[in-house]
């Protein structure tokens, strides 16, 4: 009896040490699946942030591009004209196109590179505040897996650097020559004038600027002999309510309703005490308009009315 005793408990105790370490290794599993499931999850939950991430990321950086695709569609735009010497016959629509073509390359690449759709549609190029800006107007849509993004974004394009196409639609094949900052109108703009009827020969070998720079001295009142100096060595353009903008130059007008600019034709003849106004609006006019001479020094001079006397602080 007692025997059959010992041996029950003997057998007890080893089914209950069998059955814990049932237990401990069961949960265990559990344990371990428990916790691989877990590290899954949060493996995917990283994965979508990387994913959220890179697609915010590539939003920014094309929103960030389109800036400098647009100033280069602009420069080839103008480049083009200048090649043909034939003006645009409606530049804001004609830069529309080409911009919304450019983007739909880039857009094919977004597609090809990281299998984000975009769709990208130019509402409008327009004239700034400013006219040394242009203004561009863009609605972008984003759209990769399951997530999307729809905005419409106005961008402020710089024209500074640019060329100035309007000498070169005015002129069109005459010796007009120019060098990496000027015109050299050597004799284009005397027969120019005269064709009007027009005496244009204070204007043989006159010269201006050929690239886009924005005058620093303001208000421009302060220019006079001295700074109109600086500012003819320096190639300057002026804010003006009669020089044309950005768009009409492309389209070969000297004169616009619009905000836009002006520059000086500088004389280098003195034997006139009258001749055109020197601003590249007025000479490029339909209808030209005389202004006093100015002797800057004694090889620089302007021709201008009252208008711009007063203007640039000549009165
Ligand atoms: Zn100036
Ligand atoms: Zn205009």
């Amino acid at each position: 009896m007692k025997l059959r005793l010992k041996k029950l408990i003997k057998d007890n105790n080893a089914s209950i040490i069998s059955v814990f370490t049932l237990i401990m290794i069961l949960s265990l599993i559990i344990i371990f699946i428990i916790f691989l499931t877990s590290t899954i999850s949060i493996n995917n939950q990283e994965t979508s942030i990387l994913n959220d991430k890179n697609f915010e990321y590539h939003i920014e950086d094309y929103k960030r591009n389109i800036e400098i695709i647009s100033y280069n569609v602009l420069n080839k735009t103008i480049n083009d004209h200048i090649k043909t010497r034939e003006a645009s016959t409606n530049s804001r629509e004609e830069i529309k196109n080409r911009l919304n073509n450019r983007l739909k390359e880039i857009n094919n690449d977004y597609y090809r590179n990281y299998n984000i759709k975009i769709d990208s549609n130019v509402l409008s190029v327009n004239n700034d505040d400013n006219p040394f800006n242009i203004n561009i107007k863009v609605k972008l849509n984003f759209e990769k897996d399951n997530n999307t993004y729809s905005t419409i974004e106005t961008y402020k394009i710089s024209i500074i650097g640019l060329e100035d196409p309007l000498p070169f639609l005015k002129l069109k094949n005459s010796d007009l020559t120019y060098n990496s900052t000027n015109f050299n109108y050597h004799n284009s703009l005397n027969s120019y004038l005269n064709e009007k009827s027009i005496d244009g020969s204070s204007y043989i070998n006159s010269s201006s600027p050929l690239i886009f720079k924005k005058c620093p001295y303001e208000p421009y009142e302060i220019h006079g002999n001295n700074l109109s100096y600086n500012c003819i060595i320096n190639n300057y353009y002026h804010e003006s309510h009669d020089g044309s903008c950005i768009f009409c130059r492309l389209e070969g007008k000297a004169d616009c309703n619009h905000y836009g600019l002006e520059t000086f034709i500088v004389s280098c003849k003195n034997d006139k005490n009258k001749s055109i106004s020197s601003p590249d609006h007025v000479i490029f006019s339909d209808n030209p308009y005389e202004g006093d001479k100015i002797v800057i020094n004694d090889k620089t001079f302007l021709f201008l009315d009252n208008g711009h006397k007063n203007k640039y602080g000549f009165n």
